[in-house]
C-alpha cells in the first residue's frame, strides 16, 4: 500500500494499493490495444475528447486541488489556480493541435517529400509531486493529440492524484487505456522502460532519478524527455524598475514553498542597486506568511513532506558552515507540519558543491555583480540550465543576456512561468527535450516522410 501524509499536520491523508505484477501486465496490454485503435482516430475526435476532460478539470477544480493541497502541502488557492491551468492546456491543444500536425511538403530531385506527423505508441511518464497535476497534464494533453496514448508513474506521495487524474480522464469519455496510472514504485520502471509496448519515456524531477531512466531508456535504444532541476538566476541591472523586480523576485522564489523547477533561485544583483534591492527584497521575503494552505490569507503552505525539509535544512546548514550567512528565516517552524520560514542567504561559497545544487525551498541566495560580465559568468556557474529572468531596460544588455545566459527559457523584465504554447525544457543538466507548444506535442511523433513523384 502507499500511505499518502498531508504534510501541514504529519497526519496520514490516504492508503493506494499498490499494482500487482499481473495488473501491470493487463494495464500495458490495454495500452498497447488502445493505442491500435486511438492512432487511427481522426483529429475531431481527439480535439472533442480534449474539450471534455478540460470541462470536467474546470466543474471539478475544487475538489481536485483539494486532494492536491493534501498531499502535498500547496496552498489551496494555487492548487485551484494549478487545475484551471490544465484545463487551458487541453484547451490550448484542443484548439491549437490540428495546425501544429499538417504535413510540410518539399521539393527534390526525384518529386516531392512530404513530413506527415503520425503517432509512436505507449509513452511512459515518470512525474514528481510538485505541480501534480500540471506535471502530468503537460505531457497527457499533447499525447492525446498525438494519437498516442499514456501511462502514468506518478510520485509515491501524491497517489491521491495519480488516481483523480485517471478518474477524470475516464469520466470525461476517454477510452479505457488511453491514461492510465500505475500505483508502483520506482524499482518497477526499468522493466517497464525495456518492455517492447513502451515506445518512449518522459520524466520531470531530480537529476539522479534522470540518470536512472536515461540509463534504462539508452540500454532499449528509447527516446526520453527529461525534465530536471534547476538553479536559476535572476539578474537585477541598475536600469530595472527596482519594485517591480523586488515584488517578483519574491513570488519566484517563494511559490509553491519554493519547489518548482523554476523557481529563482540565486538573485545576482549589480552592485549599484545591490543595497537597495537587498532591503526591499527582505522586507518582501520577511512578510511572507507560512501557515495552513487551506487558508485563503496563506502565502506558502509546508514543504511537501518532512524529507523535503530536512534535506532543505540540511543545505542551509552545509552552506552556513562553508561561510555563507543567512540574514533571516530558514528556519523550521514550531509544530506540526513541514513549515519552514522564507529567508536569505549572502556571502554564499560559489565554489562549493552545495552552492551548485538545487535548493528546493523558500530561501534566496543573494550574489553581487560588478558587470554584466559578472552577472553572466555567476548565472552559467552551476551544472543547471533550466530557466533564467533578467531585468534591465537596456537593450544591449537584454541581448547579451538571451545570447549568453545558459537556459532553456529566459524571460525579460517579467518573472518566467510556463505556458501551454510555449517550449518549456532545459539544457545542461537541468535535462533536454521540451514540453509544451508544437514542440511538445512534437517530441513523441513519428516523423514520416512520405517520397511521391
Ligand atoms: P525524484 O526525482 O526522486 O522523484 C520524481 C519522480 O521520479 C517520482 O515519480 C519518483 O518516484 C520517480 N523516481 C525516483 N527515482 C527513480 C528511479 N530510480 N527510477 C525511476 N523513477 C524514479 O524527486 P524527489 O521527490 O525525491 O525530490 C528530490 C529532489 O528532486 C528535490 O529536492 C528537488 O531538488 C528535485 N525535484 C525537482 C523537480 C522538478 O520539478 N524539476 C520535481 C521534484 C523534485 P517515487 O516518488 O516513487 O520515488
Amino acid at each position: 500500500m502507499f500511505t499518502t501524509i498531508n504534510p501541514a499536520t504529519g497526519e496520514a491523508a490516504g492508503t493506494y494499493p499498490e499494482l500487482s505484477a499481473e495488473e501491470i501486465e493487463a494495464k500495458l496490454a490495454r495500452a498497447a490495444a488502445t493505442f491500435r485503435a486511438w492512432r487511427v482516430t481522426g483529429l475531431a475526435e481527439r480535439t472533442a475528447l480534449l474539450e471534455r476532460i478540460a470541462d470536467r478539470f474546470e466543474a471539478d477544480k475544487q475538489r481536485l486541488a483539494e486532494i492536491a493541497t493534501r498531499e502535498m502541502g500547496k496552498t489551496l488557492k494555487s492548487a485551484v489556480a494549478e487545475v484551471e491551468k490544465c484545463a487551458a492546456a487541453f484547451r490550448h491543444y484542443a484548439e491549437a493541435g490540428p495546425a501544429m500536425l499538417e504535413d510540410r511538403t518539399f521539393a527534390v530531385s526525384t518529386g516531392t517529400a512530404t513530413a506527415r506527423w503520425l503517432p509512436m505508441g505507449p509513452v511512459l511518464a515518470i512525474m514528481p509531486w510538485n505541480f501534480p497535476y500540471w506535471q502530468v497534464v503537460r505531457f497527457a494533453a499533447p499525447t492525446i493529440m498525438a494519437g498516442n496514448v499514456g501511462l502514468l508513474k506518478h510520485a509515491s506521495s501524491v497517489q491521491g492524484v495519480a488516481a483523480a487524474l485517471e478518474e477524470t480522464m475516464l469520466a470525461a469519455g476517454a477510452p479505457e487505456g488511453l491514461f492510465q496510472n500505475l500505483a508502483i514504485r520506482s524499482d518497477k520502471v526499468d522493466a517497464l522502460i525495456a518492455d517492447d509496448r513502451i515506445v518512449a519515456v518522459t520524466l520531470t524531477g531530480s537529476e539522479g532519478a534522470g540518470i536512472k531512466v536515461a540509463e534504462a531508456a539508452g540500454r532499449a535504444l528509447k527516446k526520453v524527455v527529461l525534465e530536471l532541476g534547476g538553479s536559476d538566476p535572476f539578474i537585477v541591472m541598475p536600469s530595472a524598475d527596482l519594485d517591480a523586480a523586488v515584488k517578483a523576485a519574491v513570488t519566484a522564489r517563494v511559490q509553491n514553498t519554493g519547489q518548482s523547477c523554476i523557481c529563482a533561485k540565486r538573485m545576482i544583483v549589480h552592485a549599484d542597486v545591490y543595497d537597495a534591492f537587498l532591503e526591499k527584497f527582505s522586507a518582501g521575503m520577511q512578510a511572507v506568511k507560512a501557515g495552513d494552505p487551506m487558508d485563503e490569507g496563506t502565502d506558502m503552505g509546508p514543504l511537501s513532506s518532512e524529507e523535503q525539509r530536512e534535506t532543505v535544512l540540511g543545505q542551509l546548514d552545509m552552506i552556513r558552515r562553508e561561510g555563507g550567512r543567512l540574514l533571516f528565516g530558514g528556519e523550521a517552524l514550531p509544530g506540526a507540519g513541514a513549515f519552514m520560514s522564507a529567508g536569505i542567504l549572502v556571502d554564499v561559497p560559489v565554489e562549493h558543491a552545495v552552492a551548485k545544487e538545487e535548493l528546493f525551498g523558500p530561501v534566496a541566495m543573494v550574489f553581487r555583480a560588478g558587470d554584466v560580465d559578472e552577472a553572466v559568468r555567476l548565472a552559467n556557474d552551476v551544472p543547471f540550465g533550466l530557466g533564467s529572468s533578467v531585468w534591465t531596460n537596456d537593450a544591449a544588455e537584454q541581448e547579451r543576456f538571451v545570447r549568453d545566459v545558459e537556459a532553456g527559457m529566459t524571460a525579460v523584465n517579467q518573472m518566467l512561468s510556463s505556458a501551454p504554447e510555449a517550449p518549456f525544457g532545459g539544457v545542461k543538466r537541468s535535462g533536454h527535450g521540451r514540453e509544451l507548444g508544437p514542440y511538445g506535442l512534437h517530441e513523441f511523433m513519428n516523423l514520416k516522410t512520405v517520397v511521391r513523384e
